[in-house]
């Protein structure tokens, strides 16, 4: 196609896929070559050493030994019986009892699509977490809502802030997304009496409620409050793997309410038709009898990256810099001494060797504020942590400098 035909179609493409239009990691990346072992704190990734490599790779055998051709067909559009069923008995571990309303997603990003798609018109207000999961964004921008940005505080969500936006601008949001429990990017923990006062709010304004627990697993003190479906049934909860065994394979699942379940399941099939038959076989085989152990063994070994990057931070970060210390899930949120802000930090950082990610892109553009950043601990030894939060600490000495000469 010639240069000027494929223009032509980039203007034919529909308002949606501006959103698409530039990805969030464009302003990071020319940055992290600068350095020729620059030591990366941006990745939400878990530690690779924990991959159940030899797990996955028996079950995969015992999968393909044993699979009828008929399960090669199109089919179990709410996922293999088994793995819900190991679902729905782990979820009662949360304090969630589940029903048979779960369905398997290609992740918990996939769930969030689909909520997305079965709520939002263009211009309706959906209530985020200030600041809130990058990747989330990504899946409800296609869809144009209204954000309403709502601050946090050590208890999480402000939700009399919801409340009185409501009373301001006469406007009810369709949807609040929120991230309880060690939340992505703040590691902050919604407690119990926000979690029930955010459910209050909803039900009095036919709000819906996407709870979103990716870490909820991972604590490293006691375990967190209750999960929000786990106190109200009309919550949507999205649960996965990719953090307790693996996120490249993509197997995570949804709870829905009984009311919108089947619409859910028809989104699903007009978007993938089923998930992949025999990974969902092999994560069952491979969670089944092992995930319970692998994951007390995860807990200790994450919460020494945890100490090692708090320790760290204590010893090499300038006065004025302060962060969130997090109960558990993968990430510290570090707030910059007064008129530093994360992206003029950024290349400073990546030339002593140190990458995270700026805290600006944790908002939608409207709403960026950039003067924290997110360090996560998940994917680093405890000595890659110790020196990498040296130089971190070593760059903003320096933009420090900069600034008052
Ligand atoms: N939600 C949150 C809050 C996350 O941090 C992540 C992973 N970074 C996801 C969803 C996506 O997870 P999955 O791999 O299950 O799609």
């Amino acid at each position: 196609m010639s240069v000027d035909a494929s223009t032509r179609l980039i203007d034919r493409l529909a308002r949606r896929s501006a959103s698409y239009a530039d990805s969030p990691w464009a302003a990071i990346d020319p940055h992290l070559s600068a350095h020729p072992d620059l030591i990366y704190f941006g990745s939400g990734a878990p530690a690779a050493e924990l991959y159940p490599m030899a797990r996955f790779a028996w079950a995969a055998g015992e999968v393909w030994e044993r699979l009828d051709p008929r399960e090669l067909d199109y089919g179990e559009l709410a996922g293999y019986p088994p793995l819900r069923e190991l679902i729905v008995k782990r979820m009662v571990g949360l304090g969630i009892d589940a029903g048979d309303e779960v369905m398997i997603t290609s992740g918990s990003q996939q769930g969030i699509d689909f909520v997305a798609k079965l709520f939002l018109d263009p211009g309706d207000v959906v209530v985020v977490e200030a600041p809130t999961y990058i990747g989330a964004l990504q899946a409800l921008d296609g869809y144009e809502p209204d954000y309403w940005s709502v601050p946090m505080d050590d208890e999480g969500i402000d939700v009399r802030e919801i409340r009185r936006r409501i009373a301001t601008t006469g406007r009810v949001p369709k949807l609040a997304y929120v991230i309880p429990t060690y939340q992505n990017p703040t590691g902050r923990t919604m407690s119990l009496d926000r979690r029930t006062a955010l459910i209050d709010l909803c039900a009095e304004h036919g709000i819906a409620i996407l709870e979103d627990d990716p870490y909820g697993e991972m604590w490293y003190r006691e375990p967190p409050p209750v999960a929000m479906r786990g106190l109200s049934a009309d919550v949507i909860y999205l649960g996965t793997f990719s953090k307790t065994m693996a996120p490249g394979v993509r197997v995570g699942w949804m709870v829905a309410p009984a009311a919108i379940y089947d619409r859910l399941l028809l989104a699903k099939e007009a978007t993938d038709i089923n998930a992949a038959r025999p990974m969902m076989r092999e994560m069952y085989l491979s969670a089944d009898g092992f995930i319970d152990g692998h994951v007390a063994e995860a807990r200790p070994f994450y919460r020494r990256r945890r100490d090692a990057l708090l320790r760290a931070l204590r010893e090499h970060m300038p006065p004025g810099t302060t962060w969130i210390e997090p109960d558990g899930g993968f990430f510290v949120w570090v707030t910059l001494p007064v008129g530093l802000t994360a992206m003029d930090l950024l290349p400073i950082a990546a030339r002593h060797g140190a990458g995270f990610l700026p805290g600006c892109l944790f908002y939608p553009p409207a709403d960026a504020v950039d003067d924290s950043l997110r360090l996560s601990f998940s994917s680093l030894t405890e000595e890659r942590i110790e020196i990498g939060i040296e130089r971190l600490g070593r760059a903003i000495a320096e933009a420090l400098g900069e600034r008052v000469s």
